[in-house]
């Protein structure tokens, strides 16, 4: 993990500040600070665009330990966003290299494996803790003269017209910017408070994720092990302490994971065994587990006067084929494209044809992407005997069929399509 003691973010904390009537005036003001706000907020202020970022929870603690156990399969596509916005150095020690992928239907001999060299050189993926990832984060957040943050605070009110926005925080600060962009996670107030309205369903489902010591080498290889309740996936992570260690996403129904969550360590890791096999040797937990109940989430439309949702916001979709992260850093990647694009033009950065642009340019791909998702989680989280056989056989098919199979992969590097700069390794 990164140090934390050189973490010393450039953040005016609001619990101390003096609460004048201040005024700051922005191109882009960001509301929430989590993966994805704190991403686009240094991907536009490393191209010259004064931004300020406010979130409600102090970043402070959201470093701590104990704030979120995931580790996050970024896709290669994502890593080459991370590259060009000059995080990678960062976290270059801390991520690990997912070179294959293992994918079965729980005790089927018919399975499909994807092997990066099909493909070209760099690995599929890579497994990074968000922990630390929030640290790199915060780190090059300081670095960058105007991008600033604002913690812990709120949003009071929100006045957007044709020629701008005008943002009261909660401590008494205005700030005035061209466009708000939304990071506020899937229960977006902002997008509540813009009228904008969003499908959703829960899946009534569970993830727990918790990390493991295990015996043997992973190799660099993920595994996804669709079982009737709900898909389990091992993640391999870097290990730091001379032990082999990976990260587990264990689904099932909200029926069984209260009981499963509450069990000791050793029952907890009797129940893991029965679902990991042996392939890894024993096993041994590396830390605390940590429970989400999952649901889809898709905003009717991105954009309105003067403001964008990104992110979680706009998407939040099943785990299954770890991409919803993915799907943000892409959001970023054709959001500030559209935006600088626009800057260098001399042009108004909020005006309704250049937000619509990211819309466009995402919406449909994001749709597709919650919608895959969703129908992999009907199709495998059941074990119903012809669909199971239906499904085997399109496992084993794709696992045959050497252009489908390379076609899949490039889908799941986030490399395909109409892609922005960023994800093509290209500068902004
Ligand atoms: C079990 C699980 C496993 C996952 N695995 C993967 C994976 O392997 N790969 C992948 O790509 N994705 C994965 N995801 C998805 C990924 O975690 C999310 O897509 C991502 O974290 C969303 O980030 P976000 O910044 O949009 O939202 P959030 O993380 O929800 O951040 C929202 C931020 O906004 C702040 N906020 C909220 N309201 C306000 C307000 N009114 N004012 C100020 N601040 C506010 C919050 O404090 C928070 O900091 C997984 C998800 C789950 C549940």
């Amino acid at each position: 993990m990164l140090d934390t003691v050189s973490y010393v973010c450039r953040l005016v904390d609001m619990s101390s500040s003096n609460k004048n009537d201040n005024i700051i005036e922005v191109e882009a003001l960001i509301v929430g600070g989590g993966l994805v706000g704190l991403t686009l907020g240094i991907t536009l202020a490393s191209v010259g665009l004064p931004v300020v970022i406010i979130d409600r929870v102090n970043p402070q603690t959201t470093i701590t330990p104990e704030f979120d156990g995931r580790a996050t399969a970024i896709a290669n596509g994502s890593a080459r966003v991370l590259k060009g916005i000059g995080l990678w150095e960062a976290i270059n020690s801390y991520v690990c290299p997912i070179n294959d992928i293992r994918v079965s239907d729980g005790d089927s001999m018919l399975f499909l494996h994807y092997d990066h060299r099909e493909i070209g050189n760099e690995p599929l993926g890579y497994v990074i803790e968000n922990r630390d990832l929030r640290l790199a984060l915060l780190e090059r957040l300081y670095s960058l003269d105007n991008l600033t943050m604002l913690a812990p605070t709120d949003v009071s009110s929100i006045t957007r017209n044709s020629s701008g926005v005008s943002t009261l925080t909660s401590d008494g600060i205005t700030i005035r910017s061209r466009v708000l962009l939304a990071c506020d996670g899937r229960n977006s107030v902002l997008r509540e408070e813009a009228g904008i309205g969003v499908t959703r369903w829960s899946y009534k489902q569970t993830s727990i994720v918790c990390s493991v010591f295990h015996d043997l080498p992973h190799n660099n290889i993920a595994h996804e092990r669709f079982l009737p309740g709900g898909p389990f996936a091992i993640l391999p992570m870097k290990d730091l302490t001379n032990r082999y260690r990976s990260a587990v996403v264990w689904t099932d129904s909200n029926k069984l994971m209260p009981g499963i969550i509450s069990l000791d360590d050793e029952s907890f890791v009797s129940e893991l065994m029965i679902r990991f096999g042996d392939i890894l040797g024993s096993l041994e937990l590396a830390g605390p587990r940590w429970s989400h109940p999952l649901g889809l989430s898709h905003a009717k439309k991105y954009v309105d006067c003067r403001f964008a949702l990104v992110g979680d916001a706009a998407h939040a979709i099943h785990p299954i084929a770890g991409q919803g992260l993915n799907m943000g850093i892409r959001d970023i990647a054709a959001l500030a494209e559209v935006l600088i694009d626009a800057r260098r033009l001399g042009l108004d950065i909020g005006s309704p044809n250049i937000i619509g642009e990211y819309e466009r340019w995402r919406i449909f791909d994001n749709l597709l992407l919650a919608f895959v998702t969703d129908a992999m989680n009907r199709l495998f989280s059941n074990k119903i005997p012809p669909i199971r056989a239906i499904r085997d056989v399109g496992l084993g098919a794709v696992n045959k069929i050497a252009p489908l199979r390379r076609d899949f992969m490039r889908h799941a590097t986030g490399t395909m399509g109409d892609l922005p700069r960023l994800v093509r390794g290209k500068p902004l």
